[in-house]
């Protein structure tokens, strides 16, 4: 394929490994970020536009100067309790942004999207592992502004025959196993990260919210994901609809849930750090387990995680951590 492939949100964590995987994969890639959150020097190759998914005139350029064979969405806003407290942020940057970018492919006649979702789209689960015809029931500004563009996305599809697929990550972790890149998100709110902080000594501890959930050793449960299998993920969603595949939807994780309580003894086994513990209260809205039955995306796209092990995925986030510098 001759023409480039457009990465939205470049810039930050999985799209930085994205347009790593695309360039390998010897696709020309263009990626647009507005860098509130992403990284310039994260985009390891090919085209970088500076800007804003609210400015649709840049957007026009863009899509002007390029056929793109499809996009790829990774800008949004990811924190939860940030979405509790400014829906507002939420609702417009994950999803009224979300259809300039959408209206753009329309008038530009670009019909293949691929969209980062989330687990949060289901809330509070009726059971485990959750597959794609569970109800989406989300309990949050951050999971109701994804659910809200995958409706959107069924409706450009049946008025404008926009396809997308949407990739409902459950615990995106781990790093390029390269060590070229890694999570570097201001401030870091994800657990592995954190932990692994706390056992580079970048912080003192490690925050353990709640121990009385419902789980065997009483810390929620969580399905981690390795970055670059999402990424996989999203290279076979593009090829479904490039074969002329329909709109879909998949539930990416591993199947196999790690307690945070397990993940902390991971890692002092991986760093050879003893990691502190503060016991703290319960995070509001945090489900005692969220667990992902991926067994679609494995028969309809063929995804087959490469670094499903939790002690690989904390050892390649290890390494990269090793690389940060003191203060940042
Ligand atoms: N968690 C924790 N301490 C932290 C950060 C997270 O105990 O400092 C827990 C959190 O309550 C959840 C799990 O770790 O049960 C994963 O949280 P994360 O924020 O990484 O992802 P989420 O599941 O919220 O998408």
């Amino acid at each position: 394929m001759n023409n480039p492939i457009l990465v939205v949100g470049g810039a930050g964590y999985i799209g930085s490994h994205m347009v790593k995987l695309l360039l390998a994969a010897g696709h020309k890639v263009v990626t647009l970020d507005n860098l509130a959150t992403g990284h310039r020097d994260a985009v390891s190759g090919g085209e970088f536009v500076h800007a804003d998914l609210a400015d649709r005139a840049a957007l026009d350029e863009v899509f002007k100067r390029h056929a793109f064979v499809g996009v790829m969405h990774f800008a949004s806003s990811i924190q939860v309790g940030e979405s509790v407290a400014r829906p507002d942020l939420y609702y417009r940057n994950n999803f009224s942004h979300t259809l300039n970018l959408l209206d753009a492919m329309v008038a530009h006649n670009v019909k293949r999207f691929i969209f980062s979702s989330t687990a949060a789209i289901f809330g509070e689960p009726d059971y485990v592992p959750i597959d794609e015809a569970h109800p989406a029931r989300p309990i949050n500004p951050y999971g109701i502004s994804k659910w809200m563009v995958e409706q959107a996305l069924a409706g450009y599809d049946r008025a404008f025959g926009l396809k997308s697929v949407c990739l409902r990550y459950f615990n995106a972790a781990g790093a390029d196993p390269e060590g070229e890149l890694g999570e570097r998100h201001q401030p870091e709110t994800h657990l592995i990260p954190l932990v692994l902080q706390a056992a580079s000594k970048r912080r003192p501890d490690i925050a353990v919210f709640g121990r009385d959930y419902d789980t065997p050793d009483g810390t929620c449960i969580r399905d981690y994901v390795h970055v670059m299998d999402l990424c996989q993920a999203h290279l076979l969603a593009l090829d479904k609809l490039a074969a002329g595949g329909d709109s879909d939807a998949f539930n990416l994780g591993n199947g196999n849930g790690f307690s945070v309580q397990q993940v902390i003894d991971a890692a002092r086994r991986i760093t050879g750090q003893p990691i502190a513990v503060k016991e703290s209260p319960p995070r509001p809205g945090d489900p005692a387990r969220l667990v992902a039955n991926s067994e679609r995306a494995r028969s309809v796209l063929g995804w087959q995680p490469q670094y499903a092990d939790l002690d690989v995925i904390v050892g390649h986030a290890w390494e990269w951590e090793k690389k940060m510098p003191a203060c940042f």
